[in-house]
């Protein structure tokens, strides 16, 4: 199911884009984001707006290694929790984690399909990022033998054109690199190179680092806009370091809080945005 063509979501982060530069609101929004305080003009209702918050992977089947051995799944794990946090103390205590210990691909369906059930606004899957097998090279840590890459290390966004609101999640994915990128968090541009192979992706926002990955279970099922965040990569052997600290997951976390408030905010705003969208 094609919600929209191209054309239509080049137009509506054209518009998003503008909106945000040009609306004090989307401003004001960032600076509150942290506390359970609302601006008067903010029509987005926090305490009905619903983030699911998906822990990527599961305990038997865990994703990715670290450099140093630790699986992906525990990273996500302990990064979704802050996540919840850092939602629930900005005000959108409707935020659920979705935990399953049904392996892929019958869990990535039950996944979404838990979404759906729950009728949630918004979908955010999190996971680390790891390198094609053929870009790893060896070194020993703790007596182990691991394997690790040190050249791409960063954030990276997807979302799906299949999705239900691709329009939605480019312009949540848009907000939340932003978000990222102001907290002097990069995105890491390695996904448009030849050497990622099948893994080689489109970048459809080259200043929030927000790639094209359509097959994506979780983000071609689900109902409402959704986004997949690799929020970094533990192969990376400098970067797995950040990754365990508290104040990495801080700084992701209030990124998170801060773009769910400024996209909670903007689409408390259909006069503007309606109107401009099916002007044409
Ligand atoms: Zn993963």
């Amino acid at each position: 199911m094609h919600g929209m063509g191209r054309a239509a979501i080049k137009l509506g982060v054209v518009l998003a884009t503008a909106l945000l530069a040009a609306d004090p609101q989307s401003v004001r929004g960032q600076d509150h984001a942290g506390t359970a305080s609302q601006a008067v003009s903010d029509n987005c209702t926090r305490s009905t707006f619903r983030v699911v918050v998906d822990v990527g992977h599961t305990l038997d089947v865990p994703g990715a290694m670290s450099a140093r051995g630790v699986p992906e799944y525990a990273f996500n794990l302990q990064l979704a929790h802050q996540i919840k946090q850092s939602l629930v103390d900005a005000g959108f205590e409707q935020t659920a984690l979705l935990i399953t210990g049904t392996a892929p691909w019958r869990g990535l369906f039950e996944r979404a399909a838990r979404a759906n059930a729950m009728h949630a606004d918004l979908f955010i899957s999190i996971h680390h990022d790891s390198v094609p097998d053929n870009l790893k090279q060896i070194w020993e840590y703790a007596g182990q033998k691991n394997e690790f890459n040190d050249d791409y290390p960063g954030y990276a966004l997807f979302i799906s054109h299949d999705n239900a609101d691709p329009v939605g999640s480019l312009l949540f994915g848009h907000m939340l690199g932003h978000e990222l990128e102001r907290r002097n968090l990069h995105y890491t541009p390695h996904y448009t190179l030849a050497l990622m192979g099948h893994r080689r992706r489109i970048l459809v926002d080259a200043e929030a680092g927000v790639y094209r990955y359509d097959q994506l279970i979780v983000l071609r099922q689900t109902r409402m806009p959704a986004v997949l965040l690799e929020a970094g990569s533990i192969v990376n052997r400098k970067e797995e370091l950040e990754l365990a600290t508290p104040e990495r997951r801080s700084l992701t976390s209030a990124a998170i809080a801060a773009a769910v408030a400024n996209f909670c905010a903007a689409r408390a705003r259909p006069p503007v945005v309606k109107a401009a969208v099916s002007g044409h």
